[in-house]
C-alpha cells in the first residue's frame, strides 16, 4: 500500500496481555477497562469485547491505548503463527506469589519471536505471600533484566484486583509507545487484523478488527481471506455506531458473507468491485495451501477429531496448537470445526470417520447430538483452557496411533576374539570403543559398514565379574545371541530401541 510518510501521524499503541494461567491477565484487563474507558462508553459494554480502547492522562493530555482482550490471547497467537504481530507492546503478567511458570516462558518466547517491546507487570502484590524479589530473580534467570535492577525491561508492581500500580503501568505503556513512535497514515483505505469473529444470532456474521494503517469508512468494503463485508454497520468496541475507524481503533463490522478467520489480515477497498477481485485472488491462494497440506497428510497417521468453539479466535488458536501436535509419523486432523455447540451433524461426521472424540471449547452439545453420540460411543469432552485440550489430544494420539520405534546408538565395541559358537549363541571377547555396552539393550553385528544381524546380550563379564554394562575403553566377555556368526574384527553396536 502506498503510504506517504509525511502523512504519518502518531497512533495509539496496541497492547496484548500475556502470561501464565491464573496470574491475573483477565483481572487486569477488566480493571483497566472499567477504570479507564471513556465516560459514556463503559456503560455500553454489556458483553465481552475482543478489544477495547481506554484513555489515560499522560503529560497533561488524554492519550488512547488499545487493548486486545481475547481468551487465551488467541488472536495474538494466530497472527504470530502467520509471522506478523497485531500488538505493538506486550504486557507480561507474572504473579508475585508464583513467579515464572511454563506459560510465562511460552509468552516470553512469543514476545521475543515477535520482536516487540514488553513491560513486566508483577501482579498480586497485595497477597501476603507475594515475593517481588523472588519473582524478579526468577525473571532474571530467564534473561529478563528489569529496569532499576540494572536491566532495561520496564516493569511495575501491581495488584490487578485492588488497582494499585495500574495507573503506573499505563504510564509505562505510553512511555514505551512514545519511545517507539508508532505511527500510521490515516488517509488511505485501511488494513489490519481480524481479532475475533462470531455469528450474531440476530444480525449475522460480525467480526472485531483492529486497524493498523489507514481508515475504514462507511461505503467501503472489507475483505479478510474469502470473507467480504460491505461497511454499512460499523461500531466501536462499546457498540456505538461509527462512520469511520482510524489507526489502532478496534471496530466491529457486521455483515460478512462468511466467517473470517481470527488472525487474518483484512484490507479495506473503496469499491465493491475491487473488494470482489481481491477476494477471488485470496480464494485462489488458499486452494494452493490446502493442496499442499493434503500431500503432506498422506505420509502420516492422522487422528480425526471434531472441534467446536465459542469464537473463531479460539478456534484459530486451537487449530494452530493442534497443528503442532504429534511428530513425523502422526498428527491430529481436525476433520470438522466451527463456531457454536456440537450438533447432530458433527456426531455423524465423527462416526463416519471413526473419530474417537468430539471436542467442545467453551461449547456444549445439544440433546439430539448427545443421544446419537451415546448410541455410537463417540466421546464428548469440553475444555476451557487450550493447553488442557491439546494435552488430552496428545494423550489420545499416543493411544490410537500405530507405534513407531527408533534406534539410538548407545555404544560400539570391537570383537577381539570369538571363543565359541553354537547355533545362535556365541561367546565373544571385545573392547568398548565408544559409549557403552549394556545387557538390557539390543546389539547389532556390523561388518564392513553393513548390519549382519540384530540380537542381544545374554550375559556379560568384565574383570571376572558378571556386569550389566561396560563403559568406554573397557574389555568384556559376552554371551551373545545373533543369527550370524560373529568374526574377529567385527563391530558390535549396542542399540536402544525407543518407542516414539
Ligand atoms: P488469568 O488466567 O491470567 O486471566 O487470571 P485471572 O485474572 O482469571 O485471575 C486468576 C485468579 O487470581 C482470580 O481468582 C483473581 O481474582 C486472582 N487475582 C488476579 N489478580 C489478583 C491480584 O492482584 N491480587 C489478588 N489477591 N488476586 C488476584
Amino acid at each position: 500500500m502506498a503510504t506517504d510518510s509525511s502523512k504519518k501521524k502518531t497512533r495509539p499503541p496496541i497492547v496484548v496481555v500475556l502470561g501464565h494461567v491464573d496470574h491475573g491477565k483477565s483481572t487486569l484487563l477488566d480493571s483497566i477497562r472499567k477504570a479507564n474507558t471513556v465516560a459514556g462508553e463503559a456503560g455500553g459494554i454489556t458483553q465481552h469485547v475482543a478489544a477495547y480502547e481506554v484513555v489515560h492522562p499522560y503529560e497533561g493530555e488524554d492519550r488512547r491505548i488499545t487493548f486486545i482482550d481475547t481468551p487465551g490471547h488467541a488472536a495474538f497467537q494466530a497472527i504470530r503463527a502467520r509471522g506478523a504481530s497485531v500488538a505493538d507492546i506486550a504486557i507480561l503478567v507474572v504473579a508475585a506469589d508464583d513467579g515464572v511458570k511454563a506459560q510465562t516462558l511460552e509468552a516470553l518466547a512469543a514476545i521475543r519471536d515477535a520482536g516487540i517491546p514488553f513491560i513486566v507487570a508483577i501482579n498480586k502484590v497485595d497477597k501476603p505471600n507475594a515475593d517481588i524479589a523472588r519473582t524478579q530473580n526468577s525473571l532474571s534467570e530467564q534473561g529478563v533484566f528489569l529496569e532499576t535492577l540494572g536491566g532495561e525491561v520496564p516493569w511495575a508492581a501491581i495488584s490487578a484486583k485492588v488497582g494499585t500500580g495500574v495507573p503506573e503501568l499505563l504510564n509505562l505503556i505510553l512511555l514505551v509507545a512514545e519511545m517507539h513512535d508508532f505511527s500510521a497514515d490515516a488517509s488511505v483505505p485501511a488494513r489490519g487484523y481480524i481479532i475475533e469473529a462470531h455469528v450474531d444470532q440476530k444480525r449475522g456474521i460480525a467480526a472485531t478488527l483492529i486497524v493498523r494503517e489507514g481508515s475504514i469508512e462507511s461505503g467501503m468494503a472489507v475483505v479478510a481471506g474469502v470473507a467480504l463485508a460491505p461497511v454499512r454497520l460499523m461500531e466501536n468496541f462499546a457498540g456505538k455506531s461509527i462512520g469511520k475507524a482510524t489507526p489502532s481503533m478496534p471496530a466491529v463490522i457486521v455483515g460478512f458473507d462468511s466467517l473470517p478467520e481470527a488472525g487474518a489480515e483484512f484490507v479495506a477497498y473503496t469499491s465493491k468491485k475491487e473488494a470482489e477481485l481481491a477476494r477471488s485472488k485470496n480464494a485462489e491462494a488458499s486452494r494452493t495451501v490446502v493442496k499442499a497440506l493434503h500431500a503432506e497428510e498422506g505420509e502420516r497417521y492422522f487422528l480425526p477429531v471434531v472441534i467446536r468453539a465459542d469464537a473463531s479466535g479460539s478456534l484459530e488458536a486451537i487449530a494452530a496448537e493442534v497443528a503442532k501436535l504429534g511428530d513425523e509419523f502422526r498428527g491430529i486432523s481436525i476433520i470438522q470445526s466451527g463456531i457454536g455447540d456440537i450438533s447432530e451433524g458433527d456426531i455423524k461426521t465423527a462416526i463416519a470417520s471413526s473419530a474417537p472424540l468430539v471436542v467442545g471449547f467453551n461449547a456444549k452439545m445439544d440433546a439430539t447430538a448427545a443421544t446419537l453420540a451415546r448410541q455410537h460411543g463417540v466421546a464428548f469432552e469440553s475444555f476451557s483452557i487450550i493447553y488442557e485440550l491439546t494435552a488430552r489430544l496428545q494423550e489420545l494420539l499416543k493411544k490410537h496411533a500405530p507405534k513407531h520405534t527408533k534406534e539410538r546408538l548407545v555404544g560400539s565395541a570391537k570383537i577381539l576374539k570369538v571363543f565359541s559358537s553354537r547355533k545362535n549363541e556365541h561367546l565373544v571377547g571385545g573392547k568398548v570403543r565408544s559409549g557403552k555396552m549394556n545387557v538390557n539393550e539390543r546389539i547389532s553385528l556390523v561388518r564392513g559398514g553393513e548390519r549382519m544381524a540384530l540380537g542381544e546380550i545374554a550375559s556379560m563379564q568384565s574383570v571376572r565379574k558378571e556386569v550389566q554394562e561396560v563403559g568406554e575403553g573397557g574389555e568384556f566377555g559376552a554371551q551373545v545371541v545373533l543369527s550370524e556368526k560373529p568374526r574377529e574384527g567385527d563391530t558390535l553396536e549396542c542399540v536402544a530401541i525407543d518407542e516414539i
